[in-house]
């Protein structure tokens, strides 16, 4: 009999529980069902039919779209001690024919397959006479036409439910508005297939979007504050534009490859490999970048320039954040983005029906861009996903936007338009409005209008947001001919006639906003886990290196996350980590207890600040007294005390003030925490409303860290 689900999630994948539908969509399969599943990215698709292809007899066929992703998907499965392979064009025609050979012998799990090749006259004499478990077929919207990644390929898919009617079938695809998910079911015959629909939320992913001030500089400190060594992509419209955004982040120290369809396959190729193998680096792409990247750790995804519909803003920033650990999705944009984009769509030569369509998908971004409530409520919203409470984690939600009835200063931009004959830039309305004293405005006679000078109480930058505000929210036009000139439209009317009031954003300084909240996206509470984590990934890169794996191969982030928050310190306490499986303990549970004990033992020699601390206290002297005299932080000294606390050389009531039942309730809010965030101690922070110090909050947890430690060696030794 083979192990049952939760056997094989817990000792071959090292998860603890199923996430979301998972349970149920694997035992439909194992039970030899047909299903659909919708789930966002992230979401561990993978696991729903990998899972049953291992409880099932046979080998599951896989197909998927992306050639280039098929190895890691293979390696990372081989890491966990799964049996599996790939067919497609890649391979040398020997090793296709031992993969073949193998199937037919029954000695694999899974094997990939490029569409393509599924509907050859020798891959289905092959299914024909191989035990087949189950196909399941990724990225099943490529068989949509409505979407971008159609493929004829997947067209031909339908044979396998004509051809091998009794061999189960699971769809997976994370794209699902409704007519999309209509092709899929109706062109891979799925008619009967139980559907497990999931909402399309991202939580982990942090939405961001400010408007534009100095893009470049906003990028860079947005970067250094929150994302050091980080990897992730920054989408930019030109080609010209990802070549200069990539050499000016170099030379700030980040290093940044360019990636476009202008450069050579070569280039290309290398870029994409070097983004996926090594750690940290940063992408500037256009649009180009992106389709079928897996990697799991991208922290960031940042937008220059607007994208041109919601659904590919969707897209583009949901590749940050697969590991489901926080990431950002940060976008700028500003009026000549806006005049830009109009412009586009006015001056294209399609019908006034496509442009009608353009014009709609340009003013749902717009919208999304200004709106002062959730932003994750609009963009699910979109999708017919209703999120009923703002979702705390988007820039509206963490700092939320000031408004102000701009009804009169609306009026007063939208009668200059008319009074100057609706043929003029914003630049020529808002000197108009301010009365400047310049040539062009003498010779048009436009010093003698009404709405000269009557709108000096605003500063020229406010009025541009004014006029971008007017101009997204489709109270002005752009001129078709392209130069930016500016017409009124039918909903001016109520506004000009008083009818209607106008409610507009204050554009509040981004730096303002960034230097409040300088967190990293991977928290780290003191510069000591912080050391840690950098020593652990680079032991992750040396082990993918000599095997050539991407890192994320050996261990994904949160597993390296939770090394440093519970410091396993034997192979048992290795093994409880979530993301260490049997055949993953067993590879590299050595090499990271070394390195880790190696750290345990530098630390102890190491910091001579911590031990200077640590002597004034068993000196008697108190938090204060050594603060003072060390000239450093109380927090400083705190934190150089909780390594005491941690190692067991003194107790906890020695060194703070707190109630046995204040200490209790800090360390039951830590427990609460998810593991992998177990060494963020910034939620802890929050949920007292600051009330402790992260010093002091630091010091239960390293007292909270012994006592477990002891406990667990009690329990191993009996
Ligand atoms: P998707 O294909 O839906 O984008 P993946 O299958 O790649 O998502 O899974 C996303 C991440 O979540 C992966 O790192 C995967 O290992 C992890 N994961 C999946 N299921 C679980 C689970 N039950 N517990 C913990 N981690 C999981
Ligand atoms: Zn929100």
């Amino acid at each position: 009999m083979k192990k049952d689900a939760l056997y094989r999630l817990q000792h071959t994948f090292g998860y603890d529980r199923f996430r979301g539908e998972q349970a149920e969509i694997i035992e439909h399969m194992a039970g030899g069902g047909d299903a659909l599943v919708i789930m966002p990215t992230g979401g561990g698709k993978s696991l729903c039919y990998q899972i049953p292809a291992l409880l099932r007899q046979g080998v599951a066929i896989v197909v998927s779209p992306l050639i280039a992703l098929m190895q890691d998907q293979v390696s990372a499965l081989q890491q966990l001690g799964i049996q599996a392979a790939f067919l497609n064009s890649t391979l040398a025609l020997d090793d296709a024919r031992q993969v073949e050979n193998q199937m037919l012998a029954n000695q694999l799990d899974l094997v990939y397959v490029a569409p393509e090749r599924l509907n050859t006259a020798r891959m289905l004499e092959l299914l024909r006479r191989a035990e087949i478990s189950l196909f399941a077929i990724d990225e099943a919207h490529c068989v949509s036409q409505w979407g971008h990644d159609f493929r004829t390929d997947y067209l031909k898919l339908s044979l396998l439910h004509e051809q091998f009617p009794q061999i189960p079938r699971i769809a997976l695809t994370a794209t699902a508005d409704e007519r999309t998910r209509n092709d899929v079911i109706q062109r891979l015959g799925l008619g009967n297939a139980k559907q497990f629909i999931s909402g399309f939320d991202r939580p982990n992913i942090r939405y961001l979007i400010a408007p534009k001030q100095n893009p470049k500089q906003q990028l860079l400190s947005f970067l250094k504050n929150k994302h050091q060594g980080d990897a992730g992509i920054v989408y930019c419209l030109s080609r010209k534009k990802v070549e200069d955004v990539a050499e000016w982040l170099s030379q700030q120290d980040i290093e940044t490859l360019p990636y476009h369809a202008g450069l050579s396959a070569d280039i290309r190729q290398r870029n994409q490999h070097r983004f996926l193998r090594e750690e940290g680096v940063v992408i500037a792409a256009t649009i180009a970048f992106g389709m079928g990247i897996d990697k799991p750790n991208v922290r960031f995804v940042a937008h220059l320039d607007l994208p041109k519909s919601i659904e590919s803003y969707y897209q583009e920033t949901g590749r940050a954040g697969r590991d489901g650990q926080p990431a950002n999705a940060w976008m700028v944009f500003g009026l000549q983005d806006v005049i830009t984009l109009r412009q586009f769509i006015e001056s294209s030569e399609a019908d006034d029906f496509h442009k009608r369509i353009e014009r709609s998908r340009l003013d749902a971004v717009l919208g999304l861009c200004e709106i002062t409530t959730c932003r994750r409520q609009v963009l699910l919203a979109y999708f017919g996903d209703t999120l009923t409470e703002p979702c705390g984690n988007c820039d509206t939600c963490l700092y939320p936007a000031e408004t102000w009835d701009a009804t009169e200063v609306a009026q007063k931009a939208l009668s200059c338009v008319y009074r100057t004959d609706q043929r003029f830039g914003v630049n020529y309305l808002i000197d108009v409005l301010r009365g400047s004293e310049n040539e062009r405005i003498q010779r048009f006679g436009h010093s003698q209008i009404s709405t000269y000078g009557i709108g000096r109480e605003l500063q020229t930058t406010q009025w541009r947001s004014v006029f971008r505000q007017l101009i997204s929210r489709g109270f002005l036009n752009v001129d078709l001919e392209g130069h930016g000139g500016l017409r009124l439209t039918e909903l001016c009317r109520p506004l000009l006639k008083g009818k209607q009031k106008i409610q507009l954003r204050k554009d509040i300084k981004p730096e303002k906003k960034i230097r409040s909240e300088t967190r990293k996206s991977a928290s780290f509470a003191t510069s000591d886990e912080e050391l840690l984590w950098k020593t652990l990934r680079a032991e992750r890169t040396r082990l993918a290196k000599e095997q050539s794996l991407p890192p994320y191969v050996i261990f994904h982030d949160a597993t390296l996350m939770e090394m440093v928050a519970h410091r396993p310190a034997s192979l048992d306490e290795f093994s409880r980590l979530s993301g260490v499986g049997e055949s993953k303990l067993e590879k590299y549970g050595e090499s990271f207890l070394t390195v880790l004990s190696r750290y345990r033992d530098g630390a102890d020699t190491q910091s001579d600040t911590v031990n200077e601390t640590l002597q004034l206290f068993r000196q008697q002297l108190d938090v204060e007294e050594i603060s003072i005299r060390r000239e450093l932080k109380s927090d400083t000294i705190y934190r150089h005390l909780a390594q005491g606390l941690e190692q067991g050389s003194m107790k906890l009531d020695e060194v703070v003030t707190l109630s046995h039942q204040e200490v209790a309730q800090i360390e039951d809010v830590i427990l609460a925490l998810p593991p992998d965030q177990h060494c963020s101690l910034k939620s802890v922070y929050e949920s007292f409303n600051e009330e402790y110090s992260y010093g002091v909050l630091s010091c239960v947890r390293a007292a909270w860290r012994y006592k477990t430690h002891q406990l667990r060696q009690e329990n191993s030794s009996k």
